[in-house]
């Protein structure tokens, strides 16, 4: 049996990754994380025995140690915050750490989960924008495999199979994007739209960050910048093209003309187990794509005009340093506000924006773990100043 700790076992990544764990049978759960979800945490744990279990919030694990008090079994130890999620993720027996909580948060225990040898499985993409200039190098020295779960950079790590072990070069990566709920609109036409219009999102199922990530195309930007560290190649080798309904995940173009795709119905659960398998594939119980129904498969050019966001993240990831740690921590912030209803959804890009041409003058060409949350910590100190936009000029 492989040993498996889960960061962020109870949201929408770290959910499907126990559906892939529990329909398998050869995974033994050793460690999980949460933020606060102690209801969902408990019958986690009543199912799986982990040995170790870290909440992020200090009464949500007080809570948890009570619960556990009267249980059939032998309770896991139960460590609390950043210094838990370093201990869970370093010392906690395991083969391969699932990362899956959201934002930069995932820093300090995928590093830690490196330095102590242990595979990633990689789905807290912010981790990789933010720090990727610390994380490719300790992973190449550990000697570990990153392996990607966002759908897009699994696609296309699936696409190098028996490529990139011949040298055969990659000389366009083909990040496809469905466009999110708004596409099609102006930014006149978003100027008033809610919490709730941005969570349907067309094709995928997610937590509520990556949901409105996507329908500002944010988490295109993000994701331009996490396939330019996972697979070293230059950003401007990576275009992103529109496919709504998201059925191809992504294409990779090589030298010759040739382009690989990778094709399937939106479920994360295929990238989850190709991470956990890697490089064997298994069944998969779900639907499959029919191509005589589907009829065609269309492509646009993203819209730069009215999800100024994208842009954005490719001038971030360009510029490179500190500039995607701002980025970054600005968007995280200003979706929460968003989240919050303290800020119109224009506002999102308008906030990184300030966020951004602010720090151009403390820029830092490589900073460290200290340096980039102290860069966090500025973001949302300067966003917090500069108060909620009520109206957003467009
Ligand atoms: P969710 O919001 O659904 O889940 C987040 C998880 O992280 C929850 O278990 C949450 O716990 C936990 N968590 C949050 N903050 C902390 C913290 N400080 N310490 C410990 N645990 C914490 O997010 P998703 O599953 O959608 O996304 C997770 C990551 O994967 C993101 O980086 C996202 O961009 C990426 N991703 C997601 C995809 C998807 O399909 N959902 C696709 C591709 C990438 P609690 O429930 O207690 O709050
Ligand atoms: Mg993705």
């Amino acid at each position: 049996m492989r040993e498996i700790v889960i960061l962020g076992s109870t949201g929408s990544i770290g959910t499907q990754t126990l559906e892939v764990v529990r329909a398998n049978k050869d995974y033994k759960v050793t460690g999980l994380a949460a933020g606060s979800n102690v209801k969902l945490i408990e019958e986690q744990i009543a199912e799986f025995r982990p040995e170790m279990v870290c909440m992020w919030e200090e009464a949500a694990a007080s809570e948890l140690k009570t619960r556990l008090e009267a249980a059939p079994f032998t309770a896991p130890e139960i460590v609390v915050g950043m210094e838990g999620l370093i201990k869970l993720s370093s010392e906690c027996p395991a083969d391969i750490v699932l990362t899956a909580v959201v934002g930069m948060v995932g820093i300090r225990p995928t590093l830690a989960a490196i330095q102590a040898g242990r595979d990633i499985a990689l789905a807290n993409k912010e981790t990789l924008v933010t720090a990727g200039h610390l994380i490719i190098p300790a992973a190449r020295k550990a000697g570990i495999r990153l392996l990607p779960v966002d759908s897009e950079h699994s696609a296309i790590f699936q696409c190098l199979q028996g490529e990139a072990e011949y040298g055969n070069k990659i000389s366009r990566i083909l990040l496809t994007c469905s466009g999110g709920p708004f596409r099609g609109k102006t930014l006149e036409q978003m100027r008033e739209v809610t919490v709730e219009d941005a969570l349907k999102h067309p094709s995928w199922s997610m937590g509520k960050k990556i949901t409105i990530d996507s329908a500002t195309l944010a988490n295109k930007g993000l994701e331009v910048m996490e396939a330019g560290w996972l697979f070293d190649v230059p950003l401007d080798q990576i275009e992103v093209v529109i496919q709504p309904g998201s059925v191809i995940h992504s294409m990779v173009e090589f030298e010759d003309g040739a382009v690989k795709a990778q094709l399937g119905t939106p479920d994360m659960k295929l990238p989850i187990q190709y991470a956990l398998y890697y490089p064997k594939r298994r069944h998969l119980a779900g639907e499959r794509l029919d191509f005589t129904a589907l009829g065609s498969i269309c492509f646009e050019a993203p819209d730069r005009e009215n999800f100024p966001a994208l842009d954005l993240a490719l001038r971030a990831g360009k510029t490179g340093g500190s500039m995607p740690v701002v980025f970054n921590a600005a968007n995280e912030w200003a979706v929460a506000a968003f989240l919050e209803r303290k800020l119109p959804f224009l506002g999102i890009a308008q906030k990184i924006r300030e966020a951004m041409d602010a720090h151009e003058a403390d820029w830092n060409a490589s900073p460290d773990v200290g340096e980039i949350l102290a860069a966090e910590a500025w973001t949302r100190a300067f966003l917090l100043k500069s108060g909620p936009a009520k109206r957003v000029a467009i």
